[in-house]
């Protein structure tokens, strides 16, 4: 899941859409150029060709940061480099007055175009499905991934690949903020609350609407030592967040965590029950805190709901 938000996905897929019809275009006119034997537009045939053609402006011009750095985008630069080279070398072939092109050549040429479309359109399904798993409150991703991620993590950890540590965070006392300010007061705290925490995560750390009020956080690639303090901050940062309800009044929520690694001996669900534990017993202790899981801890009475 790309690490971009609503309005900034929306954007990359208009743009997308309109690079693959530039795209479309171009293939559809060099294919038209080589078999009427029509003279070729000489940019086509530059070493920078994939930078000149309209799909390379937008590739090469300045696509949101998250989506450059993705392996899906990486490997849509390199094919398409490959498939203009191969372009130009057909051109050239192509314009020689008696020239018969070679097979190998123009199939090279169209396997390229074939896998060009295969990685631009995986990109695109991912930008999609992207936008569909988010939350429409908060942009947050909803719980829709969340559990084939965290089973993608969890393999990773059972390989002793990398560990993830998971926290669940439960805003507190958030009923109290609804009955006192309204619920559209209520959505603009967790609004402002999953933008904050959104900017103070590392880019493949995950934030996700686990229910109402309460967030699932994961971790890749670290050691509950390392997420304690992260939390520490976030949770301090947070408690300082105040959102305007009108010229006079602001609200300061806080909240509290529970935090566990994921256990490469038990389930997902396991590990997410022992965060949920955790973070019961945050709550129990006064709220506004963090406690990690340890065995001694009873299970959450209330059954996983606060
Ligand atoms: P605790 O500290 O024990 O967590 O107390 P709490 O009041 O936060 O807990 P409780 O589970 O009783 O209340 C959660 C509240 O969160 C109730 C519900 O109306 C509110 N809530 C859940 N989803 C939303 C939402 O999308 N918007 C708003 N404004 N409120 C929501
Ligand atoms: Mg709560
Ligand atoms: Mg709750």
């Amino acid at each position: 899941m790309l690490n971009i938000d609503r309005q900034e996905l929306q954007e990359a897929l208009q743009q997308l859409d309109q690079a693959i019809y530039n795209h479309n275009q171009w293939s559809k006119n060099l294919t038209r150029s080589i078999i009427c034997k029509l003279p070729y537009d000489n940019r086509d045939i530059k070493e920078d060709a994939h930078r000149q053609c309209r799909f390379g402006q937008w590739f090469y011009g300045n696509p949101p940061q998250a989506l450059r750095e993705h392996p899906a985008f990486v490997a849509i630069g390199a094919e398409h480099c490959r498939m203009h080279q191969l372009a130009a070398k057909l051109l050239l072939a192509a314009a020689q007055e008696k020239a018969s092109l070679s097979l190998q050549e123009y199939d090279d040429f169209s396997n390229a175009v074939d896998n060009l479309r295969l990685e631009i359109n995986s990109l695109k399904q991912e930008l999609v499905d992207s936008l569909n798993n988010r939350d429409p409150l908060t942009g947050a991703e909803n719980r829709t991934g969340m559990l084939t991620r965290l089973r993608e993590l969890h393999e990773l950890v059972k390989r002793g690949v990398q560990t993830c540590t998971i926290v669940l965070m439960d805003l507190d006392h958030f009923k109290a903020v609804n009955d006192t300010y309204g619920h559209p007061a209520g959505d603009q705290v967790l609004v402002a609350w999953v933008s904050y925490i959104k900017q103070n995560l590392r880019s493949y750390d995950r934030v996700y609407r686990y229910g109402g009020e309460e967030f699932l956080l994961s971790f890749p690639g670290t050691d509950l030592q390392i997420v304690q303090d992260i939390i520490e901050r976030i949770r301090k940062g947070l408690s300082a967040v105040a959102i305007g309800v009108d010229e006079t009044k602001t609200i300061m929520v806080t909240a509290s965590f529970g935090m566990t690694m994921l256990d490469p001996n038990v389930s997902v669900e396991e590990s997410i029950i022992r965060a949920d534990t955790a973070l019961y017993a945050a709550k129990k202790t006064g709220r506004n805190r963090s406690c990690t899981w340890v065995l001694s801890m009873s299970p959450n009475q209330n059954g996983g709901i606060h």
